[in-house]
């Protein structure tokens, strides 16, 4: 159980305002400029960022190809490497539960959520791809016995990375931990109003033992810092977790430039698919209530489409409904919350759109629709379940990132599958059945990067995140992320 007292003090405490991370140490910003962050907790001002410019970036981003190029860290062993992680996984460890305090502050996520998907999440990646770096092999090709062909795996060089404000250490980490590992170096732009534990990361990356100049922090608008990453001729890679329209944008950069490769993991519209014959129908719409409510449905992989057999739709919708109006929404540094803050007021005032346009377009209003005013300020929603939903409409086909469900019947397994596969994302999804058959049919139906079966959500660093169609491609976690931080090199050599 997660120390209430020790969290309280931990959250009382000021946080400074906070400076760029370039070259191994703390940097101002070249311009003096400064972006407020605001606690979606109170609406408050929190701290303020260094507001990054092109220069900063420039500045960073020669650091990164300073330190790769002359080897301080590509060229060390894949052993030493791993040294230097699982320390900074230990360091990670040891101040888990002030990198989470620290990040729910300017994000708003639960703290019993944050706790373990960010900060032990974080060291996990860094141990997981410590541990693996030093048993990736490459590769010896079958040719004719005259030549050897040799298939070495060489680091890309620089790889930006552009991270959202809803889980920025634990995506943050699925994305440096392997880039790292494999011997590059990187730039990092966390999100306007999430970047307080990343740049505590940086610090200790440091103290951990990585050269200065390979990991690098810059702070402040995607469209100046985030763009001036992107536009660079010297970064080899982009990596990025945010919206459709940004990831767009990268690739419209990366072709304006050098045409770097870019990996983009754009969120999703996740059905939840749930037929008569679940095993467990109580715990089905318990899951299903987490799978959208759980971080204030600020989830990437959040089931936000319920699909319900019509059979059983009126019992799991009551069901659904109760749980929503049962769920302690509030601040997010209680440890016994279970829906925390809505990260911005745009967020929340998005949300509401979506609610209202809904109900124009024929869906009916369950259970909460609105706002919930706190004595503590900030920003909050009630959990909201939004029935007969149309496929064509609005809240059916778009993600609203925010305790949206919306719930549509179907009669049919074929059905089923058309409805889920009404989409233009394909990230996750979840299938309720006892039929086996049925369950594998669905898996290979749905065109989606992840299927759960009788669960939604929970997974772990074995297997590897990654969205289909417009939610994205490339992987995050499992030893297939890695791919994205190599080049392979061919040596083809006449014997
Ligand atoms: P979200 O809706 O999750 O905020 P965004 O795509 O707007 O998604 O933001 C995700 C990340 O992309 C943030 O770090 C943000 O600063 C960055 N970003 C936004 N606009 C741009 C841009 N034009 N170029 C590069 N990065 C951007």
């Amino acid at each position: 159980m997660l120390d209430q007292a020790k969290i309280t003090q931990l959250s009382n405490r000021p946080v400074p305002d906070q400076d760029h991370f370039i070259d191994g140490r703390r940097s101002a910003a070249a311009l003096g400029g400064r972006l407020e962050v605001i606690s979606p907790i109170t609406a408050t001002p929190l701290t303020h960022l260094a507001e990054g410019s092109a220069e900063d970036m420039a500045r960073a981003i020669t650091s990164a190809r300073r330190a790769f190029d002359d080897g301080r860290w590509a060229r060390q062993t894949p052993a030493a490497r791993k040294a230097v992680l699982l320390r900074l996984a230990t360091l990670i460890e040891g101040e888990a539960l002030e990198l989470a305090v620290l990040g729910v502050r300017d994000n708003g996520t639960e703290i019993s959520m944050a706790y373990k998907a960010e900060a032990l999440s974080a060291a996990q990646s860094f141990r997981y791809y410590a541990e693996a770096i030093d048993k990736h092999y490459g590769q010896v090709a079958p040719t004719a016995p005259d030549v050897l062909g040799l298939v070495h795996h060489a680091p890309v060089g620089v790889v930006g990375a552009i991270v959202p404000w809803n889980f920025p250490l634990m995506i943050g980490s699925w994305k440096l931990a392997p880039a790292l590992a494999a011997g590059n170096s990187v730039v990092l732009k966390p999100a306007e109003n999430a970047s307080l534990s990343l740049l505590r990361l940086a610090e200790l990356a440091v103290e951990a033992g990585l050269p200065d100049g390979v990991f690098n922090v810059v702070t402040g608008k995607g469209s100046v810092v985030g763009e001036a990453l992107a536009l660079s001729p010297d970064v080899d890679v982009m990596v990025f977790t945010g919206s459709g329209a940004t990831g767009r944008r990268l690739l419209e950069y990366s072709a304006r430039s050098n045409l770097k490769r870019c990996y983009l993991e754009l969120g999703g519209k996740s059905p939840n698919i749930l037929f008569h014959d679940a095993p467990d129908l109580d715990k089905a719409i318990a899951s299903a209530a987490n799978a959208i409510f759980r971080n204030a449905g600020q989830v990437c992989v959040a089931g936000s489409r319920l699909l319900v057999e019509e059979s059983c739709a009126e019992e799991v919708i009551a069901g659904l409904a109760a749980r929503a109006r049962s769920l302690r929404v509030g601040d997010p540094l209680d440890v016994t919350t279970e829906v925390g803050a809505v990260h911005s007021a745009a967020q929340l005032a998005s949300n509401l759109r979506f609610v209202e346009r809904a109900l124009q377009e024929g869906a009916t209003c369950r259970v909460g629709g609105g706002a919930l005013d706190l004595p503590s300020g900030g920003y909050f929603m009630q959990p909201t379940v939004m029935a007969e939903v149309r496929p064509d409409s609005h809240l059916f086909q778009n993600e609203v990132f925010g305790p949206v469900l919306a719930v549509t019947t179907f009669r049919s397994e074929a059905e089923a599958l058309a409805l889920a596969n009404n989409s233009t994302f394909g990230l996750a999804a979840g299938v309720w059945t006892r039929d086996l058959s049925r369950a594998h049919r669905m898996v290979a139906g749905i065109r989606s990067g992840l299927v759960h079966v009788n669960t939604y959500g929970g997974s772990d660093m074995t297997v590897p995140l990654g969205g289909h169609r417009q939610s994205g491609n490339g992987h995050d976690k499992s030893l297939h992320a890695l791919d994205k931080f190599y080049d392979l090199k061919t040596a083809w050599i006449q014997l």
